[in-house]
């Protein structure tokens, strides 16, 4: 697999496909000029294999391409774009996340950890934390593998397994310069884990992401990896699971038509209404415009704290959380279905929530 970086402006939409074949294929730079005042940062993973799927995020006009083109050849695309000063990744406004979550991150020290499977937007929830965080005179250092997007002012590393820079050896290398804020890209094993652990437990604020389903078993995973317990429990503050969900088009948003039986079963009153969308030309006959994050906010309170000390078990440890008011990611899911966010199609495929 090999990474390529551009950035470009799709006056054509027709033409992209051209575009990120030939970029993918020739590993060349494009830049392009402005349009409607929207520069697009795209990044493009290419790994040859018999079927393709080109994923396109955020940009509305691009959405219907969204899935649609198959090729010879895997193209992940993600795609962000930059107006002024603010961010809007994947459609995650930092807001959507809760006061806990702010509080979290702005705690001088600490492990906040960001968990989902691949895709479900960790790192760009990172990114959105690091570019909410940054300041003049706050030294804020990644490691990363691959870097998928350049931040200003953030001091990027790019693991390079090659060279024998893993993310333990890059995140030793880091700390000898001190930084206030370090994101792992990812937590991938015992080593990196317990630098982490230290330098959250020596002042510095550590973010990083753990392939889990849900908050608690980012716990359970670390303890897999060998890191001793009492370590996750004194440096891990908090800990979110998330999923992305397509949002429904407003221009064609219709109630849905579902039984009392499937309401009944994913646990919805009798006569709640869900919505979906028919598909029209704003939306590219799909029914849905752009994407929004469900989130699953656990922080490591007291008794969270003890029962991690316990080594108890993931469900002892989200069931406790449930009972100081965790919001689950079928809890949240179900809140953007009625609200008329996302529709039930959605929240089945990507939360697992079943009738
Ligand atoms: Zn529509």
């Amino acid at each position: 697999m090999f990474l390529t970086r551009f950035s470009l402006v799709l006056s054509i939409v027709p033409a992209i496909y051209m575009l990120i074949a030939g970029v993918a294929w020739t590993d060349h730079i494009h830049r392009g000029t402005e349009l409607d005042g929207i520069v697009i940062f795209l990044v493009v993973m290419v790994l040859p294999c018999l079927c393709a799927v080109v994923r396109l995020i955020e940009h509305p006009r691009l959405l219907y391409w969204s899935d649609l083109l198959v090729f010879a050849t895997t193209i992940l695309l993600m795609v962000a774009t930059r107006g002024g000063s603010a961010w809007v990744l994947a459609g995650i406004p930092l807001q959507g996340l809760c006061a806990l979550f702010r509080k979290a991150i702005q705690m001088p020290n600490g492990i906040v950890l960001l968990t989902g499977p691949t895709g479900s937007g960790k790192t760009t929830t990172l990114y959105t934390v690091i570019n909410y965080l940054k300041r003049p005179g706050l030294n804020i250092s990644t490691v990363e593998d691959p870097i998928e997007y350049n931040i200003r002012g953030v001091n990027q590393t790019q693991v390079n397994l090659a060279t024998g820079m893993t993310f333990a050896r890059s995140l030793r290398t880091l700390l000898r310069q001190d930084p206030d804020i370090i994101m792992v890209g990812e937590m991938r094993d015992q080593e990196t884990a317990e630098i982490a652990i230290r330098a959250s437990l020596t002042g510095h604020l550590v973010l990083s992401t753990l392939h889990t389903n849900d908050a608690a078993s980012a716990v359970t995973r670390m303890v897999d990896m060998g890191v001793e317990p009492y370590l996750v429990a004194s440096s891990v503050t908090m800990i979110v699971a998330q999923r992305l969900v397509r949002r429904i088009c407003e221009r064609c948003k219709v109630e849905d038509e579902i039984s009392d039986d499937v309401r009944k079963g994913i646990g919805l009153g009798p006569g709640t209404k869900v919505y979906k969308g028919l598909g029209c030309s704003a939306c590219g006959r799909t029914g849905y415009h752009g994407r929004t994050g469900v989130f699953e906010v656990l922080p490591v309170t007291e008794d969270v704290r003890r029962l991690i000390n316990e080594k108890a078990y993931a469900d002892a440890m989200k069931d406790q959380a449930m009972r100081e008011g965790l919001v689950t990611l079928r809890d949240d899911a179900l809140a953007k279905l009625v609200a008329g966010v996302t529709s039930l199609e959605e929240v089945m495929r990507e939360v697992c929530v079943t009738a």
